[in-house]
C-alpha cells in the first residue's frame, strides 16, 4: 500500500521509525529533491489510524516541494509525523527523533510544526545538525508570513479591483493568532477596514481592541459581508458547505490547506472568487528557516517575503494566459522549475 501510494504522488522515500523504550513512532516523508534536500516541519498528533497518518505526511510533503519551487528556494519538500497524543511527548523521545532524523544523512531537514516548538527543535539540534526553527536560530516567522501574506492580498486587490488601495476595502481576518494579529495590522496601517474573528473570544477582542477592528463570531464568518475573506486559522475552511455562502471577490490567508480539496479552487472560480494559492503567499514561514540554514539575516528573509507580491501577479498572469484556477497555475509554475533543475546538462 504505501509503494502505490508513493508512486501515485511522486514521493521518493518514506521511512518509519519505532522507538519502544521513548515510545517514538514517526514517519518522514520525502516527496522531491531535485532542487535541494527536503525541508519541512515535524507534526505531532494522535492519528486514529496508521493509514490516516501516513495519508497526511504524504500529503504535506508533497505540498513542501511546491511550496519551495514555487518560492524560488533551492530545497525539496519533505515532512515529518510523530504519532501520539502531544502531551506525551518527551525530551527523550526528540533526542531519540533527533538521533533518527540524523541517520537520513541530510535528506531531510526537520523543524516546528503543529504540536512541536523551538524548545523540541534545540532538543533535536543536540543529535543531528539537520534541523532549523532552533532557539539560536531566526526566532518566530510569524512576521514574515503575514508579511509575505500581505503581499497576496495586495496582488489580488491590484487585479480584481484595479489598486491595491486598501482604504475601501473591508477584509475579514480568520483567526488572528500569529499571522492573523500581524496581518491585520498591515491592513489597519493601510487603511483597510477590517473585521476579525478566532474561536478564542478573548483574542479576537484584543486584537480588535488593539487596532480598532470590528469582532465576528466564528460561525458568522462565511456569509459576513466582506471583499476579501483571509483565513489565517485552520485548513479546509473552503468547502462545498462554505463556498456558496461567500460574499467576498477574493479568498486570499496565511492557512495552510484552506481548500477542503482542491476542486474547490474550481468552485470559487465559477463563483468569480479570486483565490491565491495558500502555499505561495504564505511562504514566509518556509523563507525564513530557509534563511536561517543558510546563514542570512531576517532582514533577508523579510526581503524574499516581499518578492510574494510580485510573483503572485506573475501567477494570476498565468492563470489568466492558460485559462485555468491560479492554483493550477501555481502548480505548473513550481513544477516547471524542478522539471528544468531534471533536465540534463548538455554535452
Ligand atoms: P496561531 O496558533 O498563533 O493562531 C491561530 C489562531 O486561530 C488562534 O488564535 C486560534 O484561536 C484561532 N482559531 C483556531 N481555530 C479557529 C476557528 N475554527 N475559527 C477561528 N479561529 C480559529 O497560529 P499561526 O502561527 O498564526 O498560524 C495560523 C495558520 O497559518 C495555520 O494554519 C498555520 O499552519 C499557517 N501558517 C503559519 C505560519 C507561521 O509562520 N506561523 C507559516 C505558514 C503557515
Amino acid at each position: 500500500m504505501v509503494h502505490s501510494e508513493m508512486a501515485g504522488r511522486g514521493h521518493e522515500q518514506v521511512t518509519h521509525f519505532v522507538d519502544e523504550d521513548t515510545g517514538l513512532r514517526a514517519i518522514v516523508a520525502i516527496h522531491d529533491t531535485t532542487l535541494g534536500p527536503a525541508l519541512g516541519g515535524t507534526r505531532m498528533m494522535s492519528y486514529e489510524t496508521e493509514a490516516s497518518a501516513l495519508y497526511d505526511v504524504l500529503r504535506l510533503s508533497e505540498a513542501m516541494t511546491y511550496k519551495a519551487a514555487a518560492t524560488g528556494l533551492n530545497l525539496g519538500g519533505g515532512k515529518a509525523v510523530i504519532v501520539g497524543d502531544p502531551e506525551k511527548k518527551t525530551s527523550a523521545m526528540m533526542r531519540t527523533y533527533g538521533r533518527m532524523i540524523d541517520r537520513l544523512g541530510g535528506h531531510y531537514i526537520t523543524s516546528v510544526d503543529v504540536n512541536t516548538s523551538v524548545d523540541d527543535m534545540d532538543i533535536v539540534k543536540t543529535e543531528t545538525d539537520y534541523v532549523v526553527g532552533v532557539s539560536d536560530g531566526l526566532g518566530d516567522p510569524s512576521p514574515v508570513t503575514a508579511r509575505g501574506v500581505f503581499g497576496g492580498l495586495r496582488a489580488c486587490a491590484e487585479t480584481v479591483y484595479g489598486t491595491d488601495d486598501f482604504s475601501n476595502r473591508t477584509v475579514l481576518v480568520q483567526g488572528v493568532g500569529k499571522v492573523g494579529r500581524r496581518l491585520t495590522q498591515h491592513l489597519r496601517e493601510q487603511g483597510a477596514t477590517v473585521k476579525v474573528s478566532d474561536a478564542n473570544a478573548n483574542v479576537a477582542e484584543a486584537v480588535a481592541d488593539e487596532f480598532d477592528a470590528e469582532v465576528v463570531a466564528p460561525d458568522a464568518v462565511y456569509s459576513e459581508p466582506c471583499d476579501i475573506f483571509a483565513p489565517c486559522a485552520i485548513g479546509g475552511v473552503i468547502n462545498d458547505e462554505t463556498v456558496p455562502q461567500l460574499t467576498c471577490d477574493i479568498v486570499a490567508g496565511g492557512a495552510n490547506n484552506i481548500l477542503g480539496e482542491r476542486r474547490h479552487a474550481q468552485a470559487l472560480r465559477k463563483r468569480g472568487i479570486l483565490y491565491a494559492p495558500d502555499y505561495v503567499i504564505n511562504a514566509g514561514g518556509l523563507i525564513t528557516v530557509a534563511m536561517e540554514r543558510l546563514g542570512e539575516p531576517m532582514d533577508e528573509a523579510m526581503a524574499r517575503a516581499e518578492q510574494i507580491y510580485p510573483r503572485m501577479l506573475e501567477m494570476i498572469e498565468l492563470a489568466k494566459n492558460e485559462d485555468v484556477t491560479v492554483l493550477e497555475a501555481a502548480d505548473r509554475y513550481a513544477w516547471r522549475r524542478v522539471e528544468a533543475a531534471r533536465e540534463p546538462l548538455a554535452a
